[in-house]
Protein backbone atom coordinates (compact mmCIF):
# COMPACT_ATOMS: atom_id res chain seq x y z
CA UNK A 1 0.00 0.00 0.00
CA UNK A 2 1.26 3.73 -0.55
CA UNK A 3 2.66 5.83 2.55
CA UNK A 4 3.39 9.01 2.23
CA UNK A 5 5.71 10.51 4.88
CA UNK A 6 7.11 13.91 4.62
CA UNK A 7 10.40 15.11 5.94
CA UNK A 8 12.63 18.46 5.61
CA UNK A 9 13.02 18.85 1.57
CA UNK A 10 16.94 19.51 1.24
CA UNK A 11 17.96 19.16 -2.22
CA UNK A 12 15.92 19.31 -4.88
CA UNK A 13 14.80 16.48 -7.63
CA UNK A 14 12.89 13.13 -8.22
CA UNK A 15 14.33 9.87 -6.87
CA UNK A 16 12.34 6.88 -7.83
CA UNK A 17 14.25 3.41 -7.35
CA UNK A 18 14.97 0.27 -4.66
CA UNK A 19 15.79 1.21 -1.13
CA UNK A 20 19.14 0.47 0.22
CA UNK A 21 19.20 0.98 3.93
CA UNK A 22 22.32 2.19 5.38
CA UNK A 23 23.92 0.90 8.78
CA UNK A 24 21.22 -1.86 9.03
CA UNK A 25 21.90 -5.30 10.31
CA UNK A 26 20.56 -6.55 7.22
CA UNK A 27 22.11 -4.80 4.52
CA UNK A 28 25.62 -3.75 6.38
CA UNK A 29 27.71 -6.35 4.58
CA UNK A 30 26.43 -9.22 2.10
CA UNK A 31 27.16 -12.54 3.55
CA UNK A 32 31.02 -13.65 2.43
CA UNK A 33 32.74 -16.83 3.24
CA UNK A 34 35.71 -18.04 2.18
CA UNK A 35 36.44 -20.53 -1.03
CA UNK A 36 38.91 -22.29 0.12
CA UNK A 37 39.56 -23.77 4.06
CA UNK A 38 43.55 -22.67 3.82
CA UNK A 39 42.00 -19.51 3.49
CA UNK A 40 40.99 -19.77 7.65
CA UNK A 41 44.52 -19.18 9.26
CA UNK A 42 45.01 -15.87 7.46
CA UNK A 43 41.47 -14.91 8.27
CA UNK A 44 41.90 -16.03 11.88
CA UNK A 45 44.82 -13.32 11.58
CA UNK A 46 43.19 -10.58 9.85
CA UNK A 47 40.49 -10.71 12.50
CA UNK A 48 43.10 -10.75 15.65
CA UNK A 49 45.05 -8.42 14.12
CA UNK A 50 41.44 -6.04 13.74
CA UNK A 51 41.16 -6.32 17.40
CA UNK A 52 44.67 -5.25 18.48
CA UNK A 53 44.19 -2.18 16.25
CA UNK A 54 40.60 -1.41 17.59
CA UNK A 55 42.07 -1.50 21.36
CA UNK A 56 45.45 0.07 20.30
CA UNK A 57 42.71 3.01 19.18
CA UNK A 58 40.52 3.16 21.95
CA UNK A 59 43.62 3.60 24.38
CA UNK A 60 44.83 6.64 22.37
CA UNK A 61 41.76 8.05 22.45
CA UNK A 62 41.06 7.89 26.10
CA UNK A 63 43.84 9.43 26.99
CA UNK A 64 43.55 12.63 24.32
CA UNK A 65 39.96 12.44 25.14
CA UNK A 66 40.98 12.36 28.98
CA UNK A 67 43.10 15.40 28.85
CA UNK A 68 40.22 17.77 27.80
CA UNK A 69 37.17 16.14 29.49
CA UNK A 70 35.97 17.92 32.12
CA UNK A 71 34.08 14.41 33.60
CA UNK A 72 35.85 11.01 33.58
CA UNK A 73 35.15 9.43 30.89
CA UNK A 74 37.74 6.72 31.14
CA UNK A 75 35.02 4.08 32.61
CA UNK A 76 33.19 4.41 29.00
CA UNK A 77 36.85 3.55 26.98
CA UNK A 78 37.85 0.63 29.53
CA UNK A 79 34.55 -0.83 28.83
CA UNK A 80 35.41 -0.73 25.03
CA UNK A 81 38.36 -2.47 25.67
CA UNK A 82 36.94 -4.89 27.65
CA UNK A 83 34.29 -5.81 25.60
CA UNK A 84 37.07 -6.07 22.91
CA UNK A 85 38.71 -8.78 25.08
CA UNK A 86 35.79 -10.53 26.22
CA UNK A 87 36.96 -14.15 25.45
CA UNK A 88 33.38 -15.30 24.86
CA UNK A 89 32.98 -12.56 21.73
CA UNK A 90 36.07 -13.70 20.51
CA UNK A 91 35.33 -17.46 20.68
CA UNK A 92 32.28 -16.89 19.47
CA UNK A 93 33.50 -14.93 16.35
CA UNK A 94 36.07 -17.52 15.60
CA UNK A 95 34.05 -20.53 15.99
CA UNK A 96 32.40 -18.42 12.70
CA UNK A 97 35.21 -18.30 10.49
CA UNK A 98 37.09 -21.86 11.58
CA UNK A 99 33.76 -23.51 11.41
CA UNK A 100 31.68 -21.49 9.31
CA UNK A 101 33.97 -20.43 6.76
CA UNK A 102 32.96 -17.07 7.33
CA UNK A 103 35.03 -14.19 6.11
CA UNK A 104 36.64 -12.18 9.28
CA UNK A 105 34.21 -9.10 8.63
CA UNK A 106 31.12 -11.37 8.44
CA UNK A 107 31.40 -13.45 11.37
CA UNK A 108 32.11 -9.94 13.35
CA UNK A 109 29.00 -8.91 12.06
CA UNK A 110 26.69 -12.05 12.44
CA UNK A 111 28.36 -11.91 16.10
CA UNK A 112 27.97 -8.82 17.18
CA UNK A 113 24.22 -8.47 15.76
CA UNK A 114 23.32 -11.44 17.34
CA UNK A 115 24.68 -9.77 20.73
CA UNK A 116 22.37 -6.94 20.31
CA UNK A 117 19.27 -8.42 18.70
CA UNK A 118 19.91 -10.43 22.30
CA UNK A 119 19.85 -7.08 24.00
CA UNK A 120 17.10 -5.27 22.39
CA UNK A 121 14.57 -6.34 24.52
CA UNK A 122 16.06 -5.06 28.00
CA UNK A 123 15.73 -1.42 27.74
CA UNK A 124 18.26 -0.96 30.71
CA UNK A 125 20.84 -2.46 28.74
CA UNK A 126 20.48 0.28 26.02
CA UNK A 127 23.65 2.15 26.32
CA UNK A 128 25.19 -1.58 25.67
CA UNK A 129 23.54 -1.84 22.32
CA UNK A 130 25.23 1.59 21.64
CA UNK A 131 28.50 0.32 23.09
CA UNK A 132 28.37 -2.70 20.99
CA UNK A 133 27.48 -1.08 17.37
CA UNK A 134 30.26 1.31 17.94
CA UNK A 135 32.43 -1.45 18.68
CA UNK A 136 31.58 -3.06 15.86
CA UNK A 137 32.08 -0.34 13.54
CA UNK A 138 35.55 0.32 15.18
CA UNK A 139 36.39 -3.81 14.10
CA UNK A 140 34.81 -3.39 10.57
CA UNK A 141 36.64 -0.33 9.88
CA UNK A 142 40.23 -1.89 10.99
CA UNK A 143 39.02 -4.95 9.10
CA UNK A 144 38.25 -3.59 5.88
CA UNK A 145 39.62 0.42 6.04
CA UNK A 146 37.91 2.78 3.75
CA UNK A 147 35.84 0.22 2.24
CA UNK A 148 33.75 -0.10 4.83
CA UNK A 149 30.28 1.66 4.06
CA UNK A 150 31.76 3.23 1.33
CA UNK A 151 29.10 4.70 -1.09
CA UNK A 152 31.24 5.16 -4.15
CA UNK A 153 30.84 1.66 -5.61
CA UNK A 154 27.60 0.61 -5.22
CA UNK A 155 27.04 -1.24 -8.40
CA UNK A 156 23.16 -0.42 -8.61
CA UNK A 157 21.48 1.95 -8.83
CA UNK A 158 19.56 3.02 -5.23
CA UNK A 159 17.68 5.51 -3.21
CA UNK A 160 20.07 5.17 0.30
CA UNK A 161 18.05 5.57 3.70
CA UNK A 162 20.35 6.21 6.59
CA UNK A 163 19.42 7.51 10.56
CA UNK A 164 22.09 10.21 9.49
CA UNK A 165 24.81 10.89 7.00
CA UNK A 166 28.31 12.73 7.42
CA UNK A 167 29.14 15.64 5.09
CA UNK A 168 32.27 12.89 3.61
CA UNK A 169 29.82 10.49 3.04
CA UNK A 170 27.42 12.81 0.81
CA UNK A 171 30.65 14.04 -0.67
CA UNK A 172 31.85 10.49 -1.34
CA UNK A 173 28.15 9.17 -2.84
CA UNK A 174 28.84 7.46 -6.34
CA UNK A 175 26.36 9.97 -8.60
CA UNK A 176 26.17 6.80 -10.66
CA UNK A 177 24.14 4.53 -8.84
CA UNK A 178 23.00 6.78 -5.60
CA UNK A 179 19.63 8.31 -7.17
CA UNK A 180 19.39 10.29 -3.54
CA UNK A 181 18.75 10.09 -0.07
CA UNK A 182 16.69 10.40 2.95
CA UNK A 183 17.71 10.34 6.41
CA UNK A 184 15.94 10.48 10.20
CA UNK A 185 17.55 13.14 11.25
CA UNK A 186 19.24 16.44 9.98
CA UNK A 187 17.99 19.95 8.88
CA UNK A 188 18.87 22.29 5.94
CA UNK A 189 21.31 24.10 5.81
CA UNK A 190 23.65 21.03 7.61
CA UNK A 191 26.56 20.60 5.71
CA UNK A 192 25.50 17.20 4.19
CA UNK A 193 22.13 18.97 2.98
CA UNK A 194 25.03 21.65 1.09
CA UNK A 195 26.92 19.11 -0.13
CA UNK A 196 23.74 17.16 -1.49
CA UNK A 197 22.90 20.25 -3.15
CA UNK A 198 26.17 21.26 -4.50
CA UNK A 199 26.08 17.41 -6.19
CA UNK A 200 22.27 17.56 -7.26
CA UNK A 201 21.82 14.62 -5.06
CA UNK A 202 17.64 14.77 -4.61
CA UNK A 203 17.47 14.34 -0.85
CA UNK A 204 14.96 14.62 2.09
CA UNK A 205 15.82 14.75 5.76
CA UNK A 206 14.20 14.79 9.09
CA UNK A 207 12.02 11.67 8.37
CA UNK A 208 11.57 10.39 12.03
CA UNK A 209 13.01 6.81 12.51
CA UNK A 210 12.29 5.62 8.75
CA UNK A 211 16.17 3.80 8.89
CA UNK A 212 14.29 1.51 10.90
CA UNK A 213 11.03 0.83 9.78
CA UNK A 214 11.64 0.58 6.13
CA UNK A 215 13.37 -2.78 4.78
CA UNK A 216 16.15 -2.54 1.60
CA UNK A 217 14.49 -3.57 -1.62
CA UNK A 218 11.61 -1.24 -1.02
CA UNK A 219 10.61 0.94 -4.37
CA UNK A 220 10.05 4.69 -2.96
CA UNK A 221 9.43 7.93 -4.71
CA UNK A 222 11.86 10.81 -3.17
CA UNK A 223 10.62 14.10 -3.70
CA UNK A 224 13.24 16.53 -2.49
CA UNK A 225 11.56 19.77 -3.52
CA UNK A 226 8.38 18.82 -1.50
CA UNK A 227 10.14 16.67 1.18
CA UNK A 228 8.35 13.68 0.29
CA UNK A 229 9.20 9.70 0.40
CA UNK A 230 6.42 7.87 -1.08
CA UNK A 231 6.81 4.16 0.17
CA UNK A 232 5.32 1.53 -2.26
CA UNK A 233 4.08 4.23 -4.65
CA UNK A 234 1.22 3.33 -7.02
CA UNK A 235 1.32 2.73 -10.65
CA UNK A 236 -0.12 6.15 -10.89
CA UNK A 237 1.77 7.79 -8.61
CA UNK A 238 4.83 6.86 -9.96
CA UNK A 239 4.01 7.95 -14.22
CA UNK A 240 3.31 11.13 -12.25
CA UNK A 241 6.84 11.69 -10.83
CA UNK A 242 8.63 10.25 -13.83
CA UNK A 243 6.94 12.56 -16.04
CA UNK A 244 7.98 15.65 -13.31
CA UNK A 245 11.38 14.02 -13.31
CA UNK A 246 11.59 14.60 -17.01
CA UNK A 247 10.21 18.19 -16.79
CA UNK A 248 12.97 18.97 -13.93
CA UNK A 249 15.82 17.69 -16.37
CA UNK A 250 14.55 19.87 -18.94
CA UNK A 251 13.39 23.03 -16.93
CA UNK A 252 17.19 22.73 -15.74
CA UNK A 253 19.14 22.42 -19.49
CA UNK A 254 17.36 25.58 -20.35
CA UNK A 255 17.96 27.23 -17.89
CA UNK A 256 21.31 26.43 -18.05
CA UNK A 257 21.63 27.23 -21.69
CA UNK A 258 20.91 30.62 -21.06
CA UNK A 259 23.21 31.11 -17.88
CA UNK A 260 25.99 32.14 -20.00
CA UNK A 261 23.93 35.92 -20.16
CA UNK A 262 25.21 38.24 -17.45
CA UNK A 263 22.95 39.20 -14.53
CA UNK A 264 21.62 42.46 -15.56
CA UNK A 265 17.99 43.73 -14.53
CA UNK A 266 16.04 44.92 -16.76
CA UNK A 267 16.64 48.40 -15.47
CA UNK A 268 20.12 48.03 -16.26
CA UNK A 269 22.54 47.31 -12.63
CA UNK A 270 25.17 44.40 -13.32
CA UNK A 271 24.71 41.55 -10.44
CA UNK A 272 27.22 39.18 -9.89
CA UNK A 273 26.49 35.98 -9.29
CA UNK A 274 29.94 33.71 -8.02
CA UNK A 275 29.26 30.20 -6.72
CA UNK A 276 30.28 27.93 -3.53
CA UNK A 277 32.17 25.22 -3.52
CA UNK A 278 34.19 22.50 -1.73
CA UNK A 279 36.30 20.58 -3.57
CA UNK A 280 38.57 21.69 -6.54
CA UNK A 281 37.17 19.57 -9.11
CA UNK A 282 33.99 21.79 -8.94
CA UNK A 283 35.19 24.63 -10.24
CA UNK A 284 34.21 22.55 -14.22
CA UNK A 285 30.96 23.42 -12.23
CA UNK A 286 31.54 26.97 -12.22
CA UNK A 287 32.86 27.23 -15.73
CA UNK A 288 29.50 25.62 -16.66
CA UNK A 289 27.23 27.54 -15.37
CA UNK A 290 29.07 30.54 -16.19
CA UNK A 291 29.31 31.90 -12.57
CA UNK A 292 31.42 35.85 -12.00
CA UNK A 293 33.78 33.78 -10.00
CA UNK A 294 33.86 31.71 -6.54
CA UNK A 295 32.63 33.84 -4.01
CA UNK A 296 32.85 31.18 -1.20
CA UNK A 297 35.51 27.98 -1.16
CA UNK A 298 34.95 26.00 1.65
CA UNK A 299 38.53 24.38 2.36
CA UNK A 300 37.98 22.51 5.13
CA UNK A 301 36.90 19.72 3.08
CA UNK A 302 40.49 19.14 2.30
CA UNK A 303 40.32 16.99 5.19
CA UNK A 304 38.02 14.50 3.34
CA UNK A 305 40.42 13.70 0.32
CA UNK A 306 43.93 13.51 3.09
CA UNK A 307 44.23 10.87 5.25
CA UNK A 308 46.00 13.26 8.36
CA UNK A 309 46.46 16.91 8.54
CA UNK A 310 47.04 18.10 5.24
CA UNK A 311 50.64 20.18 4.81
CA UNK A 312 51.40 23.36 3.14
CA UNK A 313 51.71 21.74 -0.11
CA UNK A 314 48.39 19.55 -0.03
CA UNK A 315 46.80 23.04 0.16
CA UNK A 316 49.05 24.71 -2.22
CA UNK A 317 47.68 21.89 -4.74
CA UNK A 318 44.34 22.73 -4.28
CA UNK A 319 44.13 26.20 -4.25
CA UNK A 320 46.75 26.82 -7.37
CA UNK A 321 44.46 24.05 -9.25
CA UNK A 322 41.57 26.09 -8.30
CA UNK A 323 42.69 29.35 -8.88
CA UNK A 324 44.52 28.23 -12.65
CA UNK A 325 40.84 26.58 -13.40
CA UNK A 326 38.96 29.38 -12.47
CA UNK A 327 40.42 30.93 -15.25
CA UNK A 328 40.50 34.76 -14.79
CA UNK A 329 37.67 34.33 -12.18
CA UNK A 330 38.08 36.00 -8.92
CA UNK A 331 38.32 32.79 -6.13
CA UNK A 332 37.66 33.54 -2.87
CA UNK A 333 39.15 31.05 -0.44
CA UNK A 334 37.87 31.29 3.38
CA UNK A 335 40.13 30.03 5.35
CA UNK A 336 39.69 26.58 7.92
CA UNK A 337 36.22 26.43 9.32
CA UNK A 338 36.60 23.12 11.16
CA UNK A 339 34.36 22.12 13.71
CA UNK A 340 30.83 21.74 14.23
CA UNK A 341 29.74 19.34 12.09
CA UNK A 342 32.78 19.96 9.52
CA UNK A 343 34.73 17.81 12.13
CA UNK A 344 35.81 15.03 9.70
CA UNK A 345 39.29 14.80 11.17
CA UNK A 346 38.08 15.06 15.08
CA UNK A 347 36.23 11.77 14.94
CA UNK A 348 39.00 9.26 15.01
CA UNK A 349 42.27 10.73 15.29
CA UNK A 350 44.52 12.51 17.79
CA UNK A 351 42.75 15.26 17.91
CA UNK A 352 39.36 13.79 19.51
CA UNK A 353 37.67 16.68 21.27
CA UNK A 354 34.89 15.84 22.66
CA UNK A 355 32.68 19.43 22.88
CA UNK A 356 29.51 19.57 24.58
CA UNK A 357 28.45 22.66 22.43
CA UNK A 358 30.73 22.54 19.10
CA UNK A 359 28.02 25.13 17.18
CA UNK A 360 29.73 27.79 19.80
CA UNK A 361 32.63 25.76 20.53
CA UNK A 362 36.59 25.91 19.53
CA UNK A 363 35.20 26.15 15.71
CA UNK A 364 36.75 27.70 12.62
CA UNK A 365 39.21 30.87 13.42
CA UNK A 366 38.64 29.94 17.18
CA UNK A 367 40.70 26.58 16.36
CA UNK A 368 43.12 28.09 13.36
CA UNK A 369 44.25 30.26 16.45
CA UNK A 370 44.51 27.50 18.57
CA UNK A 371 46.62 25.46 16.50
CA UNK A 372 49.20 28.20 15.24
CA UNK A 373 51.10 25.74 12.88
CA UNK A 374 47.85 24.70 10.77
CA UNK A 375 47.15 28.30 9.89
CA UNK A 376 50.56 28.98 9.22
CA UNK A 377 50.40 26.56 6.51
CA UNK A 378 47.16 27.27 5.42
CA UNK A 379 47.90 31.03 5.37
CA UNK A 380 50.86 30.14 3.11
CA UNK A 381 49.65 27.99 0.36
CA UNK A 382 46.99 30.59 -0.41
CA UNK A 383 49.66 33.42 0.03
CA UNK A 384 51.25 31.75 -2.71
CA UNK A 385 48.29 30.62 -4.72
CA UNK A 386 47.77 34.59 -4.97
CA UNK A 387 50.38 34.27 -7.97
CA UNK A 388 48.32 32.45 -10.01
CA UNK A 389 44.79 34.92 -10.62
CA UNK A 390 42.94 36.70 -8.62
CA UNK A 391 42.89 35.54 -4.60
CA UNK A 392 40.96 36.90 -1.86
CA UNK A 393 40.99 35.57 1.67
CA UNK A 394 37.92 35.29 3.97
CA UNK A 395 37.72 34.60 7.32
CA UNK A 396 35.24 32.38 8.95
CA UNK A 397 33.43 32.23 12.69
CA UNK A 398 35.13 36.32 13.10
CA UNK A 399 33.51 37.89 16.60
CA UNK A 400 35.92 40.38 17.19
CA UNK A 401 37.54 42.87 15.57
CA UNK A 402 40.99 41.58 17.50
CA UNK A 403 40.39 38.50 15.47
CA UNK A 404 40.73 39.93 12.13
CA UNK A 405 43.64 42.16 13.08
CA UNK A 406 45.81 38.84 14.51
CA UNK A 407 45.16 37.61 11.11
CA UNK A 408 46.10 40.62 8.72
CA UNK A 409 49.54 40.79 10.98
CA UNK A 410 49.74 36.74 10.17
CA UNK A 411 49.34 37.33 6.95
CA UNK A 412 52.06 40.44 6.34
CA UNK A 413 54.56 38.09 8.32
CA UNK A 414 53.46 35.38 6.00
CA UNK A 415 53.79 37.59 2.80
CA UNK A 416 57.36 39.22 4.17
CA UNK A 417 58.62 35.65 4.79
CA UNK A 418 57.99 34.75 1.30
CA UNK A 419 59.09 37.42 -0.46
CA UNK A 420 62.43 36.64 1.69
CA UNK A 421 62.46 33.49 0.56
CA UNK A 422 61.79 34.43 -2.99
CA UNK A 423 58.24 32.91 -3.74
CA UNK A 424 56.06 34.60 -5.83
CA UNK A 425 52.55 36.09 -3.97
CA UNK A 426 50.05 38.94 -4.11
CA UNK A 427 51.04 41.80 -1.82
CA UNK A 428 47.79 43.63 -2.00
CA UNK A 429 45.98 40.06 -1.57
CA UNK A 430 42.27 40.85 -0.28
CA UNK A 431 41.54 39.97 3.25
CA UNK A 432 37.49 39.64 4.00
CA UNK A 433 35.32 38.53 7.08
CA UNK A 434 32.26 36.37 6.95
CA UNK A 435 29.73 38.17 8.70
CA UNK A 436 27.64 35.26 10.37
CA UNK A 437 28.06 36.37 13.91
CA UNK A 438 24.81 38.72 15.48
CA UNK A 439 28.07 40.73 17.38
CA UNK A 440 29.96 41.57 14.01
CA UNK A 441 26.62 42.29 12.96
CA UNK A 442 25.61 44.23 15.21
CA UNK A 443 28.77 46.88 14.93
CA UNK A 444 30.03 46.14 10.76
CA UNK A 445 31.17 49.91 10.98
CA UNK A 446 33.86 49.03 13.63
CA UNK A 447 34.94 46.67 10.99
CA UNK A 448 34.99 48.71 7.84
CA UNK A 449 38.58 50.30 8.05
CA UNK A 450 39.98 46.72 8.49
CA UNK A 451 38.50 44.78 6.05
CA UNK A 452 38.26 44.48 2.08
CA UNK A 453 34.88 42.68 1.56
CA UNK A 454 32.39 41.49 3.63
CA UNK A 455 30.14 37.97 3.02
CA UNK A 456 26.90 37.66 4.72
CA UNK A 457 27.24 33.18 5.86
CA UNK A 458 23.31 33.25 6.41
CA UNK A 459 23.43 29.56 7.68
CA UNK A 460 25.33 30.58 11.28
CA UNK A 461 23.60 34.10 10.93
CA UNK A 462 20.37 32.74 11.30
CA UNK A 463 21.40 29.88 13.76
CA UNK A 464 22.69 32.05 15.99
CA UNK A 465 20.24 34.98 15.84
CA UNK A 466 17.25 32.55 16.33
CA UNK A 467 19.55 30.14 18.62
CA UNK A 468 18.27 27.46 16.46
CA UNK A 469 20.99 24.11 15.91
CA UNK A 470 20.95 24.82 12.27
CA UNK A 471 21.50 21.04 11.36
CA UNK A 472 18.97 19.64 14.10
CA UNK A 473 15.53 18.64 12.69
CA UNK A 474 13.71 18.56 16.08
CA UNK A 475 13.54 22.46 15.83
CA UNK A 476 13.92 22.72 11.59
CA UNK A 477 10.51 24.47 11.85
CA UNK A 478 12.47 27.42 14.10
CA UNK A 479 14.93 27.71 11.46
CA UNK A 480 13.49 30.71 9.62
CA UNK A 481 15.12 33.04 7.37
CA UNK A 482 11.90 34.89 6.90
CA UNK A 483 12.03 35.88 10.45
CA UNK A 484 11.56 39.91 11.14
CA UNK A 485 15.16 39.48 13.12
CA UNK A 486 17.20 37.90 10.78
CA UNK A 487 15.46 40.24 7.81
CA UNK A 488 16.37 43.63 9.58
CA UNK A 489 19.34 42.08 10.65
CA UNK A 490 20.74 41.90 6.94
CA UNK A 491 19.43 45.05 5.90
CA UNK A 492 21.40 46.65 8.71
CA UNK A 493 24.30 44.43 7.45
CA UNK A 494 23.97 45.68 3.55
CA UNK A 495 23.43 49.56 4.71
CA UNK A 496 26.21 49.38 7.29
CA UNK A 497 28.80 48.12 4.26
CA UNK A 498 27.62 50.54 2.08
CA UNK A 499 27.94 53.83 4.46
CA UNK A 500 31.58 52.34 5.00
CA UNK A 501 32.15 51.94 1.29
CA UNK A 502 33.01 48.12 1.89
CA UNK A 503 32.06 45.33 -0.96
CA UNK A 504 29.28 43.03 0.62
CA UNK A 505 28.53 39.91 -0.92
CA UNK A 506 26.06 37.15 0.55
CA UNK A 507 27.35 33.09 0.37
CA UNK A 508 25.03 31.77 2.75
CA UNK A 509 22.10 29.39 1.41
CA UNK A 510 19.83 32.13 1.58
CA UNK A 511 21.14 34.07 -1.23
CA UNK A 512 20.46 30.82 -3.93
CA UNK A 513 16.74 30.33 -2.78
CA UNK A 514 14.57 32.01 -5.60
CA UNK A 515 11.84 33.27 -2.86
CA UNK A 516 14.81 35.66 -1.25
CA UNK A 517 16.52 37.24 -4.81
CA UNK A 518 14.36 39.95 -5.28
CA UNK A 519 13.87 41.05 -1.75
CA UNK A 520 17.79 40.68 -1.59
CA UNK A 521 18.21 42.43 -4.86
CA UNK A 522 15.90 45.38 -3.41
CA UNK A 523 17.92 45.83 -0.40
CA UNK A 524 20.86 46.60 -1.92
CA UNK A 525 22.95 43.53 -2.52
CA UNK A 526 24.78 43.27 -5.56
CA UNK A 527 26.95 39.83 -5.01
CA UNK A 528 25.49 36.82 -5.10
CA UNK A 529 27.28 33.54 -4.16
CA UNK A 530 25.43 30.49 -4.58
CA UNK A 531 25.74 26.36 -4.92
CA UNK A 532 26.98 26.59 -8.58
CA UNK A 533 23.47 24.11 -9.78
CA UNK A 534 21.64 27.41 -8.32
CA UNK A 535 23.37 29.88 -10.81
CA UNK A 536 21.17 29.93 -13.71
CA UNK A 537 17.83 30.34 -12.13
CA UNK A 538 19.54 33.16 -9.48
CA UNK A 539 20.79 34.95 -12.75
CA UNK A 540 17.08 34.16 -14.45
CA UNK A 541 15.57 36.02 -11.83
CA UNK A 542 17.60 39.21 -12.19
CA UNK A 543 17.85 39.19 -15.80
CA UNK A 544 14.13 39.35 -15.72
CA UNK A 545 13.39 41.89 -12.97
CA UNK A 546 13.99 45.59 -12.44
CA UNK A 547 15.42 46.92 -9.00
CA UNK A 548 12.56 49.12 -8.94
CA UNK A 549 10.19 46.28 -8.35
CA UNK A 550 12.96 44.83 -6.11
CA UNK A 551 13.12 47.64 -3.71
CA UNK A 552 9.19 47.28 -3.63
CA UNK A 553 9.36 43.82 -2.44
CA UNK A 554 11.79 44.65 -0.42
CA UNK A 555 10.12 47.96 1.07
CA UNK A 556 6.95 45.72 1.69
CA UNK A 557 8.15 43.22 3.65
CA UNK A 558 10.20 45.04 6.34
CA UNK A 559 6.90 46.42 7.42
CA UNK A 560 5.68 42.49 8.31
CA UNK A 561 6.08 41.63 11.22
CA UNK A 562 5.34 37.79 11.46
CA UNK A 563 7.56 35.33 9.23
CA UNK A 564 4.48 33.86 7.70
CA UNK A 565 3.38 36.99 6.45
CA UNK A 566 6.91 37.72 4.82
CA UNK A 567 6.62 33.97 3.54
CA UNK A 568 3.51 34.72 1.75
CA UNK A 569 4.59 37.74 0.67
CA UNK A 570 7.66 36.41 -1.00
CA UNK A 571 5.88 33.68 -2.41
CA UNK A 572 3.72 35.89 -3.76
CA UNK A 573 6.51 38.02 -5.82
CA UNK A 574 8.26 34.94 -6.67
CA UNK A 575 5.23 33.18 -8.00
CA UNK A 576 5.67 34.32 -11.65
CA UNK A 577 9.52 32.42 -11.86
CA UNK A 578 7.88 29.29 -11.19
C1 LIG B 1 27.20 30.30 6.33
O1 LIG B 1 27.33 30.11 7.53
O2 LIG B 1 26.22 30.87 5.82
C2 LIG B 1 28.24 29.80 5.39
C3 LIG B 1 28.21 30.13 4.12
O3 LIG B 1 29.22 28.99 5.85
P1 LIG B 1 29.04 27.47 6.30
O4 LIG B 1 27.72 26.97 5.76
O5 LIG B 1 30.20 26.73 5.75
O6 LIG B 1 29.05 27.53 7.80
MG1 LIG C 1 29.19 29.58 8.42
Amino acid sequence: METIIRGIPVSQGVAIGPVYVLGSVESKLPPSYLSDEELIPGEVDRFQQAVAKAQAEITKLKSSVQADARQDVGPIFDAHILILSDPSLNSEVLRRIQRNRMTAEYAVQCTIGEYVRGLKGKPFLNPRINDMQDIERRLLRAILGRQYEELHSLGREVVIIAHDLTPSQTADMDRDHILGFATDIGGTTGHTAIVARAREIPAVVGLGNISDTIQSGTEVILDGSRGLLIISPQESTRAAYEKMRADFRRFGAELLSESGRPAVTLDGCRVHVQGNIEFPQETESIVRNSADGIGLYRTEFIYLENEGEPDEETHFSSYSRVVKAAAGRPVTIRTLDLGYDKAFHLQDGENFTLEKNPGLGCRAIRYCFANPDLFRNQIRAICRASAFGEVKMLIPMVSSRDEVQKVIRLVKSVQERLSDEGVACDPDMQIGIMVEVPSVALTLDHFCDICDFFSIGTNDLIQYLLAVDRANEQVAQLYRPEHPSVLRTIKNIIDSAQAGNVPVSMCGEMAGDPMFVLFLLGLGLRNFSVSPPQIPEVKKIIRTSSLESARKVADSVMSLSSARDVRNCLRGAAAKYF
